[in-house]
């Protein structure tokens, strides 16, 4: 589990590499629109993180037979998360769910956005404020003495009272010198039977977590593409992605990849 004293070494890295990631971030948001293409999105970021000295954290990362081939995720509407890019062209009305890790001196930063291409209709942009809404709600519950379900109830919480549904298979994480380390911080109070895979930990000054609400328009339900990788809503309906690494403090989470 990643904690960090303000201030030390340490955490110079890690705020570097949580810089850098939401300044890739805002690069790509201005990039966004008809007729770029997600790889082209791609090439941008890890053409920014490296010119930072830092290294994508996904490319590569998994299993050594399957391994993530590229620097962001490039989730497009009915995609979930963990969308990999490539050479089609994005269309007005998309949404698009960009994520994007990067390692500093062996501290990783990790966040995520989901953006308008164009025009959207409303029915999907009041889909991705309410994800981006949710996130904060979340973040807000990362204090000091509080538990990981705090920040899970008040994320699902705001997410069915405004009729969606959070995905179930993926969860937040703790970060740190690992880009995923315990404690899992899922979206969603687990079932009683399924409280022992996530541990309703006590959350205490200094821990990094990402919180990341993946919202469904639709059911719940999701699957996995045969690029063993691609996580789609089962009723293809469209999904938002927001993404923070925060530390839990006393008063109030320091936000790591707030972008300027
Ligand atoms: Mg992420
Ligand atoms: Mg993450």
């Amino acid at each position: 589990m990643g904690y960090f004293k303000i201030n030390s070494e340490e955490f110079k890295f890690f705020e570097k590499a949580n810089k850098i990631v939401a300044e890739t971030l805002s690069l790509l948001q201005k990039n966004v629109h008809p007729g770029i293409t997600t790889l082209e999105l791609d090439a941008i970021a890890e053409d920014y993180i490296r010119s930072q000295n830092a290294k994508p954290a996904f490319k590569g990362y998994g299993s050594v037979r399957n391994p993530f081939p590229a620097t962001i995720c490039a989730s497009v509407d009915e995609i979930v998360v963990h969308g990999i890019p490539n050479n089609v062209p994005l269309k007005e009305g998309q949404i698009i769910s960009l994520d994007c890790g990067a390692e500093y001196k062996g501290y990783f930063g990790d966040s995520a956005v989901t953006c308008y291409v164009g025009d959207v209709s409303d029915e999907v942009k009041r889909l991705v404020e309410i994800t981006e809404k949710s996130l904060f709600k979340g973040i807000e519950q990362a204090i000091s003495g509080k538990k990981v379900y705090d920040i899970s109830r008040a994320v699902q919480t705001f997410v069915e009272a405004n009729g969606y549904n959070v995905t179930r298979e993926l969860v937040g994480h703790g970060i740190g010198d690992v880009l995923h380390d315990d404690p899992p911080v899922p979206n969603f109070v687990p079932l009683l039977l399924h409280r022992a895979s996530y541990p309703n930990i006590k959350l205490q000054k200094g821990l990094a977590i990402a919180i990341e609400p993946m919202v469904h328009l639709g059911a719940k339900e999701t699957e996995t593409l045969d690029d063993g990788w691609t996580v789609v809503t089962k009723d293809r309906t469209p999904a938002a992605h927001w993404e923070h690494t925060i530390i839990v403090d006393n008063e109030k989470p320091i936000i790591m990849t707030l972008r300027r």
